[in-house]
């Protein structure tokens, strides 16, 4: 039989505010345990939660973001269930009445553009982190993390592959950093995702039976815990068994997922509005306030990069996967002589080679848009080739100068003086007598011999053009 896969991602976005969603104290990553847990995050008796007004915006402007329906009213809930590192008891979040409603994505595939649906984004305050290394035998809890605002952006079951739910969520993870809402560090838990999966026959309407994959916190492994997932469901399925519907750990050690406990029901956690919050009413400045703050954004700025720099799909794409990246594009192309498609590839070659070795932002590259523009005039203007643009590269990137110090202190211009080239060529020809022998036989591929040992011979500085003219010349005599 064939299986068709089905997909739907539930992703947590820690908001960028300063201050908790309902309290003052801050959000900052990585202070000592329980220092930034005020007496409303770890609930103590008699305190009440004051919503936190940028949290609102932040999930309002990524609503527009996704083209979703904005609630203006929106009612907080109490999720019900005891866990240690939740000491209210319950976790605020929002039920029947989410801040944002129905939306969409536009994702590229491999079969063109595919909308995604968006079910519901709504807000609700993070819980504390269970430690267990360090702690033999007992749990830490760490309260910090407690009150932190997230949205949780809940898709339609929309996505059939592994590959698809990728695409989705680095989409989301692009878009985010674009609204400077959250940022994307997936380490440090501030953009998580949870994986709903299950199979059913092709041509099968009726949605399969699914399970739930937690702990995955990088897009690789969300790949490989799906692919798992989906192989683990057809073979039960094939076997003539049935999906038990559970949440589910990914393992990324074994690469495999194993079951953490039994899919619980809503009603499991008795939702009920949380009688210390009134509902969340936004006015229509309030909106069109947040509409002014928007960038432009990802597909946006994808469909110009195509249009106004003739750039194909797949490049504009990679370009604006992070706003900076892009601006550093825009940046250098604007700045060089050379034509924006040879930047482009050395920004998704080469740079992003060199950033992505040493795990660098494009913000930390130590070779700037401009020292980057310089370096293809001397390819354009024909001081340097290709391929010795790529030394020079490196050496911008440790720190030896610009492109005219570097190619002016290592001697790399390039020979374009004919006579001087046509000597070298001389000399390997009078050396050659067997292959020339060969290429008059017809072996053509010989040609790339004599290239090749006149580049050797002038340390890749001959122009390449011009060391194929002369040598079609002087072999076809
Ligand atoms: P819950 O409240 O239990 O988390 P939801 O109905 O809100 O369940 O759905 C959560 C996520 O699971 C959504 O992203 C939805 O698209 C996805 N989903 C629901 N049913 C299926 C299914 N049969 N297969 C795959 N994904 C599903
Ligand atoms: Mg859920």
């Amino acid at each position: 039989m064939n299986w068709e896969p089905v997909i739907g991602l539930e992703i947590h976005v820690q908001l960028l505010t300063h201050s908790k969603i309902f309290s003052g104290a801050s959000t900052a990553f990585g202070a000592d345990a329980n220092t930034q847990a005020c007496a409303v995050d770890v609930a103590l008796p008699g305190v009440l939660p004051v919503m936190n007004e940028q949290a609102a915006r932040m999930a309002v402007k990524f609503g527009l973001a996704v083209d979703a329906k904005i609630n203006r009213r929106s009612v907080f809930a109490r999720k019900n269930y005891f866990y240690p590192d939740l000491p209210k008891g319950y976790q605020i979040s929002q039920y029947e009445l989410p801040i944002v409603g129905e939306g969409n994505l536009i994702i590229d595939t491999d079969d063109g553009q595919k909308r995604i649906g968006i079910t519901r984004a709504h807000l609700e305050e993070d819980a504390g982190k269970s430690l267990h290394e360090d702690y033999h035998g007992m749990t830490g809890i760490d309260l910090n993390r407690a009150g932190t605002p997230l949205i949780e952006i809940v898709s339609e079951p929309d996505m059939r592959s592994a590959k698809e739910a990728v695409t989705y969520l680095k989409k989301m993870h692009t878009l985010v950093r674009y609204l400077d809402i959250c940022d994307g560090n997936m380490q440090e838990g501030s953009f998580r995702c949870d994986a709903n999966v299950s199979v059913r026959p092709v041509g099968q309407q009726e949605l399969g039976t699914r399970t739930e994959l937690k702990n995955i916190n990088s897009f690789r492994f969300v790949e490989r815990a799906i692919e798992y997932e989906i192989e683990r469901q057809i073979d039960i399925l094939e076997d003539g068994g049935s999906v038990v519907q559970e949440t589910r750990l990914y393992d990324p050690d074994k690469g495999e997922t194993r079951p953490m406990r039994t899919k619980e029901e809503a009603h499991d956690y008795r939702y009920f509005p949380d009688p210390d919050l009134p509902p969340l009413e936004l006015d229509d400045d309030f909106v069109e306030a947040t509409r002014q703050t928007l960038p432009e954004l990802p597909n946006a700025k994808q469909t110009r990069f195509m249009s106004q720099y003739g750039l194909s799909r797949e490049d504009s794409s990679q370009l604006t996967a992070a706003k900076e990246l892009a601006e550093y594009f825009e940046a250098a192309a604007g700045a060089t002589k050379g034509d924006v498609k040879t930047v482009s590839n050395w920004i998704i070659g080469d740079l992003s080679g060199y950033l992505n070795k040493e795990h660098r932002e494009i913000a930390e590259s130590p070779v700037g848009a401009r020292q980057l523009a310089l370096l293809i005039d001397r390819i354009h203007d024909n001081t340097i080739s290709g391929k010795i643009a790529k030394e020079v590269f490196d050496a911008m990137w440790h720190g030896e100068g610009d492109a005219d110090d570097i190619i002016n202190d290592k001697g790399l211009k390039q020979i374009t003086d004919t006579s001087a080239i046509e000597t070298v060529i001389d000399e390997v020809l009078t050396r050659s007598a067997l292959q020339i022998e060969q290429y008059k036989s017809g072996q053509n591929k010989v040609f790339g011999y004599f290239v090749g040992q006149v580049m050797k011979a002038t340390k890749g500085k001959a122009n390449p053009q011009q060391v194929n003219q002369i040598l079609q010349r002087k072999l076809d005599a």
